[in-house]
């Protein structure tokens, strides 16, 4: 039977809405600032896309779009200024960054109350340890997309693949504090296949387009599909063979329309977020 799709779109408006009411409600003035430096045209859309958001749930967007050739020393001054600012309660650093700039140097620089990607240290350690103010929002709205469809994570087998920072690490540890039992894969794993089999939940964070094909995927497995990739003919997909996995899958994210919009909408969450815990 296909699987049903989860709706990103609608569940990220859903949340964007209660952002919104929250706000409106509260009567709180919420501030963001993105800042992009250079002119990577994915970097552009995605940052173009937050400030719509910002909108739609009556945040104030303060964009810095700076020259390719700024210098570390430009940013971490934006950033400390940024810091500073009581009207900007959350700090997006659009990466990646051109490569003189060393990525790590300015995320920490961000003070970690700001920190609305989580990507500072000190909230990955809190992450890690299960109390923490935000979460990262890629995974954070996979969580989501998952609840939404009114699975229960506890005592599955979750298989994540890929492991970076931003998606894959922070992704397996939000399905091991729902109770999940948790695989990590990776470019080294072995028999990826017959792990990804085992999975009641499966995870593709690769960045590989149609990397994960029906015959790695459980009869009934639910698939969340992270990747954003292009075509040769420039379409946009994911790292799911959707028409073939979503004749085994019971429940699929569709790209686009699937997690990217999540993304967007928990970052407005964090914003918010932000807000209060810097009173
Ligand atoms: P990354 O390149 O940092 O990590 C990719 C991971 O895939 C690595 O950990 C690597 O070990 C693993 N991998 C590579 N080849 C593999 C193989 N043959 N077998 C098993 N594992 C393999 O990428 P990322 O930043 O984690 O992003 C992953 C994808 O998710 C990209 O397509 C990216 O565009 C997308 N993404 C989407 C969103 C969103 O909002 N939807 C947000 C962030 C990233």
């Amino acid at each position: 039977m296909a699987a049903q799709i989860i709706d990103g779109k609608a569940v990220s408006a859903k949340v964007k809405e209660e952002v919104r009411q929250e706000i409106e409600r509260e009567g709180l003035e919420v501030g963001l600032a993105v800042v992009i430096v250079g002119d990577d045209p994915a970097s552009r859309v995605y940052v173009n896309n937050k400030k719509k958001a910002c909108e739609v749930c009556g945040i104030k967007s303060y964009e810095y779009a700076l020259p390719a050739e700024t210098t570390e020393e430009e940013l971490l001054e934006l950033v400390d200024t940024l810091n500073a600012d009581k009207n900007v309660n959350g700090i997006l650093v659009q990466l990646p960054l051109p490569k003189h700039l060393n990525e790590e140097k300015v995320i920490e620089r961000i003070s970690p109350l700001k920190d609305v990607d989580a990507f500072h240290a000190a909230n990955v350690g809190k992450i890690m340890i299960g109390n923490y103010a935000f979460l990262p929002c890629t995974p954070a709205g996979c969580m989501e997309l998952i609840h939404s469809a009114g699975i229960d994570v506890s005592g599955k087998e979750c298989v994540v693949i890929g492991r970076s920072n931003i998606v894959g690490k922070p992704m397996a540890m939000l399905l091991l504090h729902e109770n999940g039992t948790v695989t990590v894969c990776h470019s080294r794993t072995k028999d990826l296949k017959e792990v990804c089999r085992r999975a009641d939940i499966l995870v593709a964070a690769v960045g590989r387009a149609n990397f994960v094909t029906a015959d790695m995927v459980k009869d009934g497995a639910v698939v969340i599909d992270v990747g954003i990739n292009r075509t040769e003919d420039g379409k946009l997909c994911g790292d799911v063979k959707f028409d073939e996995v979503s004749e085994k899958a019971s429940f699929i994210t569709p790209v686009p329309g699937g997690v990217g919009p999540m993304t967007i909408a928990m970052l407005m969450k964090n914003t918010v977020m932000a807000k209060r815990i810097q009173g």
